[in-house]
């Protein structure tokens, strides 16, 4: 059975005593919580590697308990206390207000994780919402976070998928017209759901022991190797964070991930994906895409998330100023940061050419063509491999990766004179294209994708869900040109509601 081990709830401060409500929560970092028993639960999915990261099994009893009906001996749920950055403003207490963590378990590799329901009902971090999740925006989380994991990227994990059998109510298109909707929880592991905001809120209210404690929490149980807490060891520690996140939103950026919602609350100390929203892949290449509606102004579009990202980390080191003497070393890591994820991002970007690291502008050749016409990314990368020799025409492994039919001509001519200048650096290479598939993924969840795994799974159909996870096992794997899992956006998703672009609400 599962072995708890309270470190979290005996290590820190926290409100012990239930209570209902929500409220401004002073010098905690958790407020100990029941889950709100739902009426029906029905395990809808679950992630067979999650499992075995506790060393579980599927049954039966599952559905009750990673639904929050039924407690084990050992969990202790609490909300944690976090605020967070939101498009750019402090947005102040914001925190666990539809998740709730039923404990930690430590498994016989002695690897500690959280385990975490979200949508279980309200805390005290609810401010006025319900405390509860739709089923849409659940299998989106509980799809994406195994995808991510299988494409090697590092972020918060989903063990399973448990409708409520409760209806839940949304406007889902901000419109003014909420409906009924099903809800589900989704249960998420992670060895620690820390945010920045985490850090930030004790900072922001000046309470400097909290703040203390907490980070010396984090580097004591999380950052071990970098020693004892302390004033080098806080600079270390910021350090870290800044590197892991510049790797991070490398491979973001490799794979055309959007997060959608980069506020300082959404990102992980751990330089984890965290907090599956509105999130999207990029169809076509196209720099400017958001996924979220409500990002009008396009700040957590794909080509600003690195900006975003260093602009979050600027809010962490600013928390992390009541610890430290100075705000030189905070500036470097910053600085760091930018050439980390520069370098990084070259590393990729060049290995999904098949090519060493370099300098030549045939990348960023590249990168400015794809933007000319309507490429789909994923589509063209994956069948570059298949590229050795070019005629007249555009290569016909290539055609798949377009939207329009027809090519202006200057574009075919700037695409040949391309691909002319590529296969000579890459000359003959036999092993190119087995590593660029290696790198190269041929399934991504796409936001149309998993829309139509919702729209089976909202009408009963629930096996779509690990039929897809099946899929997202093996995104590298080499699929048929008429593979469902391996095509472009078709044009009926273009602004079909789920499949390109989200709201918020979920
Ligand atoms: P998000 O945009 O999902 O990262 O959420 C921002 C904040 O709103 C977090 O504090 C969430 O816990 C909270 N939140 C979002 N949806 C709900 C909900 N349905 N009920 C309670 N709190 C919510
Ligand atoms: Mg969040």
């Amino acid at each position: 059975m599962l072995n708890f081990d309270d470190l979290w709830v005996r290590s820190l401060p926290g409100e012990v005593e239930v209570k209902a409500g929500s409220r401004q929560v002073y010098g905690q970092c958790y407020s100990r919580v029941q889950p709100t028993p739902v009426r029906a639960p029905k395990l809808l999915a679950w992630s067979a590697e999650a499992a075995e990261i506790l060393e579980i099994k599927p049954h039966d009893q599952w559905a009750e308990i990673l639904v929050g009906n039924r407690l084990l001996d050992g969990m202790q749920p609490y909300a944690a206390c976090y605020g967070g950055h939101q498009f750019g403003h402090w947005a102040g207490q914001l925190g666990d207000g539809r998740a709730l963590t039923l404990g930690e378990v430590v498994n016989s590799r002695r690897q500690r994780w959280e385990v975490q329901l979200k949508g279980a009902g309200p805390t005290p971090y609810s401010r006025r919402a319900d405390g509860r999740a739709v089923l849409r925006s659940s299998v989106r989380e509980f799809l994406c976070s195994e995808a991510m994991f299988h494409l090697g990227i590092p972020t918060t994990r989903a063990l399973a998928l448990v409708a409520t059998g409760d209806a839940v109510l949304r406007d889902m298109f901000y419109d003014g017209n909420p409906d009924h909707e099903p809800g589900a929880v989704v249960t998420r592991l992670s060895p620690t759901f820390v945010r920045f905001g985490s850090l930030e809120i004790f900072a922001s209210r000046g309470e400097t022991q909290v703040l203390q404690q907490l980070t010396d929490y984090v580097i004591s149980h999380y950052f071990a190797h970098l020693g004892p807490p302390g004033l080098d060891c806080y600079y270390a520690f910021f350090d870290e964070v800044c590197q892991r996140t510049a790797r991070l939103l490398a491979d973001w950026m490799r794979v055309g991930f959007v997060h959608g919602v980069m506020n300082t609350d959404n990102m992980s100390i751990l330089g984890s994906t965290i907090d599956y929203g509105p999130y999207g892949w990029l169809d076509p290449y196209e720099l400017q895409f958001t996924p979220n509606t409500t990002d009008r102004s396009l700040r957590y579009c794909y080509q600003q998330q690195p900006r975003v990202a260093q602009w979050n980390l600027a809010r962490l080191g600013e928390a992390l100023l009541p610890l430290v003497k100075e705000e030189k070393p905070l500036e470097e890591s910053l600085d760091r940061y930018l050439r980390t994820f520069e370098e990084s991002y070259r590393t990729h970007m060049w290995a999904k050419l098949g090519l060493p690291v370099s300098e030549d502008p045939l990348l960023g050749d590249l990168l400015h063509l794809l933007t000319q016409v309507e490429t789909d990314m994923t589509v063209f990368f994956r069948n570059l491999a298949q590229v050795q020799e070019i005629g007249e025409e555009i290569p016909s492994a290539l055609r798949p990766a377009y939207y329009q039919p027809d090519l202006p001509q200057p574009y075919q001519q700037a695409m040949g004179d391309w691909l002319g200048r590529y296969l000579t650096m890459v000359g003959h290479d036999a092993g190119r294209p087995r590593r660029m598939n290696c790198v190269n993924p041929s399934l991504i969840p796409r936001n149309y994708l998993v829309q139509q795994v919702i729209d089976r799974a909202q009408r009963g159909e629930v096996g779509g869900v690990e039929e897809m996870l099946e899929e997202l096992r093996h995104p590298y794997k080499d699929r048929e040109p008429d593979d469902p899992w391996f095509q472009k956006r078709p044009e009926w998703a273009r602004s079909a509601p789920g499949c390109s672009a989200l709201s918020c609400s979920s």
